[in-house]
């Protein structure tokens, strides 16, 4: 008999999770390059509209290419639903924006992308929405912050660049206290490292243009409705009429029906399909992008003229113990060394061969940046040092490129540190 589709192993399931077979026996879901779909008769469109019954209308709305990288993506995170987006930055604005009202707070982690936190400080202030930014490993700081305003926990599951891994069951634990969804950025960890549903996520915030896409080949982004979250809530008068009809569906029938449909931020059904290539051999790719990090931080830890290494895989990181445990003893990609300053640091990124300057992670090819100069450097000084961003400090994607070839890279730049 054939397996139930949850009963699957993880690997397993990011082949086979949520797919359907194509037409003619396609073993791929095809790229459905179209605007708008058209019916036989002025009754069938009716009934969608008005949703008696189900069917593609218009591509802002939904698309099949679109909606097979929602199942597999729902299916790997063990999600209710999912929505494709043209970006992560989207999905985060559009799940945000799903939630939270005028006059709401939200509860953030200090430690961001710089997207989300512009978007939270800046964008969001002008519409009447403010964030407490906090330690996100200060779980008393963090408890003290909820008020009677706030209507959303956010966090990274690693916090770039700073690297910090905030333990999510404090997380969920003060959502689940306060009758608060608690929404999760796992574009670092991937679905690899943790099912942060898991963990306490009620919603999970994807950019698939990182490692799930993983060559760099198109911008994406997915909103997964873990579908934990009791939406019948004197909190969330606005999910009312949604809670009625949908139940659990509450906030993916809210996001679908309002915010997504209002905002048009859609994926392009291309690139949604480049982002399902990518969910094939996320597994494979993350597997080796780990353990060339973990070589590289051992190498660059060893090195007289680095300064500092953090990576929550060494065993001195003191996010080790909370990673290595969410993790599975598994710690990602990404790293953040230190070098004399500024000038050194620059020397360091103009002498790598291998290693190419841009402002992206999750790449196969390994790629570094100089925060301070570049994604970080509209923030105040203050803002820096919350974030960890120091002139010294330099970020690596470590890319899964040989070992070899990559250290021996950082060697040699290094000689001009
Ligand atoms: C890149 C990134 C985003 C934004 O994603 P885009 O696809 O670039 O819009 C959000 N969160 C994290 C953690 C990221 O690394």
């Amino acid at each position: 008999m054939a397996k139930t589709e949850s009963s699957l192993r993880f690997d397993t399931r990011l082949i086979h999770g949520g797919t359907s077979p194509g037409p003619s026996g396609a073993t791929k879901s095809p790229i459905v390059q179209a605007s708008a779909f058209a019916y036989d008769t002025a009754e069938e469109l009716e009934d969608i509209f008005k949703g008696r019954a189900i069917g593609q209308v218009y591509t802002r709305i939904g698309n099949p290419t679109l909606e097979s990288l929602e199942k597999r993506l729902a299916a790997i995170e063990g999600g209710i639903a999912a929505i494709a987006t043209s970006s992560g930055m989207a999905a985060i604005t559009t799940a945000v924006m799903a939630i939270v009202r005028s006059g709401d707070e939200i509860l953030s982690s200090a430690s961001l992308f710089g997207g989300t936190y512009s978007l939270f400080h800046d964008t969001l202030a002008n519409y009447g929405i403010s964030t407490r930014f906090v330690d996100p490993t200060d779980a008393d700081a963090l408890r003290g912050a909820v008020n009677e305003n706030t209507r959303l926990i956010f966090v990274e599951t690693i916090g770039n660049p700073k690297m910090d891994v905030p333990d999510l069951a404090i997380f969920s634990a003060i959502a689940r206290e306060n009758g608060i969804p608690l929404m999760v950025d796992a574009t670092v960890s991937t679905p690899y490292l943790a099912r942060v549903g898991e963990l306490g996520a009620d919603i999970i915030v994807h950019s698939t243009s990182k490692y799930i896409n993983g060559t760099a080949n198109s911008i994406g982004g997915a909103i997964i409705d873990c579908g934990s979250f009791n939406w019948q809530s004197d909190k969330f008068p606005h999910f009312d009429q949604f809670y009625r009809k949908y139940r659990n569906f509450a906030l993916t029938a809210r996001t679908r029906k309002l915010i997504h449909k209002d905002f048009g931020a859609c994926a392009a059904p291309l690139n949604a399909f480049l982002n399902c290539e990518g969910l094939d051999t996320l597994s494979l790719r993350m597997e080796r992008h780990c353990s060339n990090a973990m070589r590289v931080a051992q190498f660059l830890d060893a090195h007289e003229k680095v300064s500092w290494v953090n990576y929550p895989g060494l065993p001195d990181s003191p996010y080790f113990e909370v990673a290595n445990r969410q993790f599975g003893g598994r710690f990602g990609g990404l790293l953040t060394f230190g070098v004399a300053d500024k000038a050194s640091a620059f020397r360091v990124i103009n002498a790598l061969s291998l290693a190419k300057n841009l402002a992206n992670i999750g790449d196969t090819k390994t790629l570094v940046i100089h925060p301070a100069s570049t994604i970080c450097a509209d923030y105040t000084p203050e803002v820096k040092a919350l974030m960890g961003v120091g002139e010294e400090l330099i970020r690596v994607s470590v890319g899964i490129e040989d070992i070899e070839d990559i250290i021996e890279d950082f060697a040699a730049a290094l000689e001009q540190a």
